[in-house]
């Protein structure tokens, strides 16, 4: 699942925050992180050395960041294989035969349960 949130993965960082997102094929619900402030957004590089410094740090956190973001949104993400879409628990079914999205579901007369509501019931 990380992998292809990964492929899909939107970067909305600029250079004081770290924003990435990935959009529910079906509902068009946003997944990913908080948006997170770099560490030195506030404190401009004053020399060359921390320049250097700071964009090392900035890639660092950049990275964590990302990693956090397909993390949280690998959670709530499902890859049809119907349609080939990545979409959220609601808008993805648990059906007998073969676990799709709700549309595909609808268009193939399939019957199931969305995952969020089976993971909610299985607690
Ligand atoms: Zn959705
Ligand atoms: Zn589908």
């Amino acid at each position: 699942m990380k992998k292809l949130v990964e492929a899909v993965l939107e970067n909305l960082s600029t250079k004081e925050v770290f924003l990435f997102r990935v959009t529910c094929g079906s509902c068009g619900t946003e997944y990913g992180n908080k948006p997170i402030r770099f560490s030195k957004a506030e404190m401009p590089p004053t020399t060359q050395s921390k320049q250097i410094i700071y964009d090392a740090l900035y890639e660092q956190e950049f990275g964590e960041a990302r990693r956090i973001a397909i993390r949280n949104a690998a959670e709530h993400m499902n890859y049809c294989p119907i349609c080939k879409r990545l979409v959220c628990n609601q808008c993805f079914l648990i059906c007998d035969d073969l676990d799709m999205c709700k549309q595909c579901a609808a268009d193939l007369e399939q019957q199931g349960n969305p995952v969020l509501v089976s993971f909610l019931e299985a607690k």
